[in-house]
């Protein structure tokens, strides 16, 4: 029985890929800001609030996690939220700043707060974005947070290799549920366009012609944090039917 943390698992893809690993027969803890979504997990999934922003409270997370567990196996660094949509000449430097926060700063608080409480076998899976290998205009804060998430990918790949721990990224495209219906909706008011015209675009602009289920990712995270993937790290590996078309819209 494997010891997992999935960060922002409360809800969204953080919970079905939690879900997915607690159907593994794992020990599945969450930590996330939303106290309502924690206060319902589903059955077999403990959580505690922590905002991954936040190095205190990551740091007070390792401790329990050491106390409770005595390390962890599996560490899905998965925290992210969408940060401005805007023209980079219109992105606020705060907006910016609490996008980097989060997604950037928070998936490498992660990593330095879980790392020593990983052993040989130990995988770490951040979740970057299709937009960490390309630009997503109107969206350079999260854009540019999601390429960093690769780079410390590959650089915690790199550290903690000799000692046999493993550390990959996923690229999701555009997973359906309640975020990206928020991003679609934020982009048709920013480019004067219908909300289906968009979500439609986006689907178009793959070569599977589908937005992605946030099962696919749960599937992807648990081959890289099984065996079977026993000789891939560093990886930057998109779920995402492929983007041909990363603006398809403009
Ligand atoms: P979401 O917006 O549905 O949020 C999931 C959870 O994150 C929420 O419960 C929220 O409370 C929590 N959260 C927000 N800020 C937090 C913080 N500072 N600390 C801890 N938890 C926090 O997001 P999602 O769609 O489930 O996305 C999960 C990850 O996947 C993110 O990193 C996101 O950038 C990435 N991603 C999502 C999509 C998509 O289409 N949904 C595509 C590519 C990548």
């Amino acid at each position: 029985m494997r010891r997992v943390l999935v960060t922002a698992g409360a809800s969204g893809i953080g919970l079905v890929v939690a879900r997915r690993f607690a159907a593994e027969g794992d020990r599945v803890f969450v930590t996330d800001v939303d106290e309502a979504a924690l206060d319902v997990l589903p059955e077999g999934i403990s959580g505690a609030p922590v905002d991954v922003a936040d190095e205190g409270a990551m740091a007070t997370l390792a401790t329990r996690l050491q106390a409770d567990w005595g390390g962890v196996d599996v560490v899905c660094a998965n925290a992210g939220i969408k940060g401005p949509t805007a023209r980079v000449t219109e992105t606020p430097l705060d907006g910016w700043r609490d996008c980097m926060g989060v997604n950037l700063e928070g998936a490498f608080l992660t990593a330095k707060h879980m790392l020593p409480l990983m052993g040989a076998g130990g995988v770490i899976l951040f979740t970057s974005s299709t937009a960490g290998i390309y630009g997503f205009p109107y969206r350079a804060p999260y854009a540019a947070a999601k390429w960093g998430v690769i780079g410390l990918m590959k650089t915690v790949a790199m550290e903690e290799g000799p000692r046999g721990i493993r550390a990959n990224a996923i690229l999701p495209g555009s997973v359906k549920g309640p975020r990206i219906d928020r991003v679609f909706e934020a982009e048709a008011a920013e480019k004067g366009m219908a909300v289906e015209a968009v979500r439609e675009g986006y689907a178009a602009g793959t070569a599977l012609r589908s937005l992605v289920d946030p099962e696919d990712v749960a599937d992807m995270a648990v081959f890289l944090a099984s065996p079977a993937a026993k000789m891939v790290t560093g990886q930057a590996i998109a779920v995402d039917g492929f983007t041909i078309n990363p603006d398809p819209q403009v």
